[in-house]
């Protein structure tokens, strides 16, 4: 992780044209993700703790497909390892 401590809480936003519904975010964190119908992840909720597990299933969706923003401010949070440019909510 980069640039300082985690926002208490984070809003997850799943980038549905990257996801190829691999399931792995739901795997490592089922309480944050789901694949659905159309087999695209999408978050369970709309703000969630920033929690060991939401951290774990960022860093390994192998599409890069999910992103963190802070709950509070809406800003894009980076987590360690995500080189992605950051982009606005
Ligand atoms: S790990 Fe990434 S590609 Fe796989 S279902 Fe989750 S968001 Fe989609």
């Amino acid at each position: 992780m980069s640039g300082g401590p985690l926002p208490a809480a984070l809003r997850a936003r799943v980038d549905r044209t990257r996801c190829v519904g691999a399931g792995m975010c739901a795997g490592v964190a089922p309480e944050e993700f789901e694949v659905d119908g159309h087999g695209k992840s999408r978050p369970r909720r709309p703000v969630a703790p920033a929690s060991a597990d939401l951290v774990e299933a960022v860093s390994l969706c192998p599409m890069e497909a999910i992103a963190v923003f802070d709950a509070g401010s809406g800003r894009p949070v980076r987590l360690w390892g995500d080189e992605r440019p950051v982009e606005g909510p």
